[in-house]
């Protein structure tokens, strides 16, 4: 686990990734949080990831309220329940990031999940497709529950599509989440433009298993 001031020059870190591979849209919107300890996150309070700044990224407990007094203001109180959640949920994950990634949005608006069938994706070890959750209201326990059942549904997915809204890429560290992240917009911008060309083949099956055997085998020689 890294000391606060190690993961808060990490998120920041992610900031600058999220911007400098255009995961972004002009707007900034965006939020990033990290797992400080097993009671603890950090989470950013800006609604424009280029304000983004040491100070404000704020100490919260993983019931939602602020570890110091008011530290906590108006954006990033909106988002604590649904990233709390996902760490309760999942207790590998170590930073999540949400996005309005234009392309990745079109498919949340659309409906559709992004299907594991890009190479890139491979890499990052997402062999199962992004599903959607249902749209709800951002701050209602709905969104929470909705997110929630998706990644049940998906347990592989290292990422949930939220339904008229956005992206939210779950990694082990901060920047791993924001390089996950501009990926996906990276494969639903191709699979755009893919459909154009009449859609995309699928990979074979045993894919992600191939990924898994490659990546697991021990260097020889
Ligand atoms: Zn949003």
């Amino acid at each position: 686990m890294f000391s606060e001031s190690r993961l808060k020059e990490q998120m920041l870190a992610a900031g600058r990734v999220l911007f400098e591979r255009r995961a972004l849209p002009p707007s900034g919107h965006g939020d990033i949080s990290a797992r400080l300890d097993d009671q603890n996150l950090l989470i950013s309070d800006v609604a424009d990831l280029r304000d983004l700044s040491r100070e404000r990224l704020v100490a919260v407990g993983l019931s939602g309220r602020p570890r110091r007094d008011g530290a906590m203001g108006p954006v990033a109180s909106e988002i604590v329940p649904l990233h709390a959640a996902i760490y309760l949920a999942r207790p590998a994950t170590g930073a999540i990031v949400h996005t309005h990634s234009p392309r990745a949005t079109a498919f949340a608006l659309a409906g559709r999940p992004i299907p594991a069938v890009y190479e890139g994706l491979l890499r990052f070890g997402v062999t199962d497709e992004i599903p959607v959750a249902a749209w709800a209201p951002r701050v209602s326990p709905e969104l929470v529950s909705n997110v929630l059942a998706q990644m049940d549904k998906h347990p592989g997915a290292p990422a949930v599509l939220l339904g008229n809204h956005g992206l939210l890429a779950f990694g082990p560290d901060p920047t791993a989440a924001a390089f996950l992240a501009a990926v996906i917009e990276e494969a639903a911008g191709i699979l755009i433009d893919a459909y154009l060309l009449g859609g995309a083949k699928p990979l074979p099956l045993d894919a992600g298993a191939w990924e898994e055997r490659e990546v697991l085998r021990p260097a020889t020689g």
